[in-house]
């Protein structure tokens, strides 16, 4: 990502530093994010709204939240909320400018008729099939459909009808007279309106022709005042219509497009579109499952705002198409929570230890930080015992060469506690082993010996005593390729990666663990960082693994 600008130092800031010219006038900036409410955010939005919501901050400007409503068949009022909790959820206030496109049907109507009454709109009575077969292609031109000659009254007349009920879905539609032999597809006599008798998230059933996104989107712009409409590049050829629009019909002021490129994830789709099928196809539990590109998912994960803020600066603002690592947007996630995140201790695949020299009635305290380089985090206590968990991984019987963690015969540190030294391991009948017996070092209290004894390995552990037992859910990448798209030219289902989540049923906690609020992620010392999952309880901890320590990559 090095060679990509800093976001505040776009070419789109350097657009915007312009126009504007000095801070005097630096209020006429407005911006806008317009998600259709026909599913949830993603992280590509959040790159969106950090740059509109950013631009307005930076030149106090305003930022509207606009709902692209324009199409009734996809879009659901619960859409509409899960929007505005995420937009909130980023850190961005739109205060009193929240709108719909759908609050300006009456004016986009109005201007709709003025184009008819002007001879620059005409109702086209030809199936959808028809005007697709009639468009042309991009080597040839398109043919005028028969009825690009309606006189005004009948096309005034049709409208109006056509508004009132009268004509079932597909029977007529609203077009732009622009050129059918335009070298750009987006002019070839555009549809304006089209008839859905369907009810409206937000106008119920008041309407039953709709505007389209390129009749409604300059308009809306127009109304709410938009000085720069930026948006995906693949808007750019829609430019020259989007300026047609503004330039034919009597609107208050001339925002200006702008285009940028959107982000993509490596290991993730990120269209609506596509996370919408992997919902109903239950490839995931659903919009917020951890696993999701989506806001709510990460948010669900345990990512803070700051990081995704951080990780859009970062990737920046450019017009060349990006596909970023995922392991970016995960430093991104580690730098922040290495800063604030608590440390506690956890075991997610237990192996019992006895520790013979100590007595089984006892038990002790001790005071531990909560962030070893941050004593403002303050302390809390861990109990020891003579039985406690520590990872099996930590454990071999015949150590290969860099094992330095516990083995028959060898010492370690168990961290925060005493240096115990491993006697022997009890195996089952089919030679697993099911527990080692251990003796400690009184002396060793706290983590160092008189002698200065040297061990290299230091362990996490959990008093089995007091463990807190807990299902720990595991996060892979949602697809096997990084590119499922390109890769596999639309049946993406088949990348979907089975091994995504790993769910560790019998995990064993400290018993902090159970203060901590729902989201709040915290770290598992030596494994990574974890929140509770919304769906946790005392009765049921579920934990989600929010990011492992470190890149495994770099392992
Ligand atoms: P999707 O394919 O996910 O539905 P969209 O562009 O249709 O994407 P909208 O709800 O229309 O989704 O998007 C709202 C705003 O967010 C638009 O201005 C759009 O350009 C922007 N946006 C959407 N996806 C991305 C992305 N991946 N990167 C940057 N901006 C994006
Ligand atoms: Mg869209």
């Amino acid at each position: 990502m090095s060679d990509t600008k800093h976001q505040t130092n776009s070419f789109i800031h350097q657009i915007v530093r312009k126009d504007v010219g000095d801070r005097e006038n630096a209020k006429s900036v407005v911006t806008r994010f317009p998600p259709e409410p026909n599913g949830y955010l993603h992280i590509g939005h959040a790159k969106s709204m950090c740059l509109n919501f950013g631009i307005a901050r930076e030149f106090d400007g305003v930022c509207f939240l606009r709902f692209d409503d324009t199409n009734p068949c996809k879009e659901d009022e619960h859409y509409v909320a899960s929007i505005k909790a995420d937009v909130e959820w980023m850190g961005f206030s739109y205060g009193n400018h929240l709108t719909h496109a759908s609050d300006y049907f009456d004016q986009l109507y109005e201007w709709a008729i003025e184009l008819i009454k002007n001879g620059k709109a005409y109702v086209c009575s030809l199936s959808a099939e028809d005007i697709r077969a009639s468009r042309g292609t991009l080597k040839t031109a398109g043919q005028n459909s028969p009825y690009r000659e309606r006189a005004i009254e009948e096309n005034m007349d049709l409208f109006e009808r056509m508004r009132g009920g009268e004509f079932a879905n597909g029977s007529h539609v609203l077009r732009a007279k622009i050129d059918m032999a335009s070298p750009n597809m987006n002019l070839r006599d555009p549809t304006l309106y089209r008839i859905r008798h369907q009810n409206h998230q937000n106008t119920g059933n008041r309407w039953c022709v709709y505007p389209m996104y390129d009749f409604t989107h300059p308009l809306s712009d127009a109304i709410e005042g938009v000085t720069h409409s930026l948006c995906t590049l693949e808007f750019e050829d829609h430019r020259p219509l989007y300026d047609w629009i503004l330039n034919n019909v009597s609107v208050p002021c001339q925002p200006q497009q702008i285009e940028f490129s959107r982000l993509s994830l490596d290991y993730t789709v990120m269209s609506k579109r596509l996370l919408t099928s992997l919902v109903e196809n239950q490839c995931v539990a659903g919009w917020d499952d951890p696993r999701m590109p989506t806001l709510s998912g990460m948010r669900r994960r345990g990512y803070r705002p700051e990081s995704i803020r951080t990780f859009c600066d970062r990737v920046g603002i450019t017009k060349k198409e990006q596909k970023i690592e995922l392991s970016a947007l995960e430093a991104c996630v580690r730098e922040d929570l290495e800063q604030i995140a608590v440390r506690r201790m956890g075991v997610i695949k237990p192996l019992k230890v006895v520790i013979e020299n100590y007595s089984a009635d006892d038990c002790e305290e001790l005071t531990v930080p909560n962030h070893p380089g941050n004593p403002k985090m303050g302390n809390r206590i861990i109990n020891f015992s003579n039985e406690i968990w520590i990872d099996s991984d930590d454990f071999m019987e015949h150590p290969s060469k860099n094992f330095f963690r516990l083995s028959p015969g060898r010492e370690v540190r168990l961290r925060y506690a005493y240096y115990i030294t491993c006697i022997r391991a009890i195996k089952n009948d089919s030679g697993e082993i099911t527990e080692l017996r251990c003796r400690y070092d009184p002396e060793s209290r706290g983590g160092g010996t008189k002698d200065n004894r040297k061990v290299r390995g230091t362990l996490h552990w959990v008093s089995a005593k007091h463990a807190l037992s807990a299902v720990v859910r595991l996060y892979g990448p949602l697809f096997t390729t990084p590119d499922p798209i390109g890769e596999t030219k639309g049946d993406f289902m088949k990348f979907v990666n089975a091994d995504s989540l790993k769910t560790m049923q019998n995990a064993k906690l400290e018993t902090s663990i159970e203060e901590t609020i729902i989201g709040d992620a915290f770290q598992l010392e030596r494994i990574g960082y974890f929140c509770l999952d919304s769906k946790s309880s005392s009765e049921n901890l579920v934990l989600n693994q929010t990011v492992a320590l470190r890149d495994s990559k770099r392992d």
